[in-house]
């Protein structure tokens, strides 16, 4: 398989993660970490609505199923969102060298944390994971604020890290 294949396959297996997230009520992000010749090491998706733990994000979730591994630094985590603070945090800490990324149009995380810690950063601009996002914010944006730290009334003004468009 050729990088960009890799990294297709992985967003595929990342989206499949955010609609099976969707589909019991919860946020929909998905994510997936798969070896550099494209097999799937772990799958996760954001699970704090399914079970109330705050930092339970699509990526963080991913990582933790992949469980203890020596491997990080040859690994493929692709996202379909923008990984926020947390997780890019977390991806830097395992020097984790290539992050796939579904969209980053209506959430930026903190790309500059991965692209200044040397990791390769795809924005696939899938438009797939756009209308995933923009559909769940339309119906649930106080559920979203929420995820992302916005405040309760925190109005139209633009929340630190994020760029809507
Ligand atoms: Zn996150």
């Amino acid at each position: 398989m050729k990088p960009h294949e890799v990294y297709r396959m992985a967003l595929d297996a990342a989206l499949a993660q955010a609609e099976k997230s969707l589909s019991e009520g919860g946020i929909p992000i998905g994510s997936a970490l798969c070896t550099a010749e494209g097999v799937i090491v772990a799958l996760g998706h954001n699970l704090r609505v399914q079970t109330g733990d705050p930092t339970a994000h699509a990526e963080t979730v991913c990582i933790r199923n992949a469980g203890r591994r020596r491997d990080w630094h040859t690994l493929v985590l692709a996202s379909t969102l923008s990984p926020c603070a947390m997780c890019s945090g977390t991806a830097v800490l395992h020097r984790i060298p290539v992050v796939v990324i579904g969209e980053h149009r209506t959430f930026q995380g903190r790309e500059d944390w991965l692209a200044g810690a040397g990791c390769r950063v795809h924005v696939m601009d899938d438009p797939r994971c756009v209308g995933l996002m923009r559909g769940f914010i339309k119906k649930h944006p106080e559920l979203w604020n929420e995820d992302i730290g916005v405040p309760p009334r925190a109005g139209k003004r633009t929340p630190r890290g994020s760029r809507p468009r």
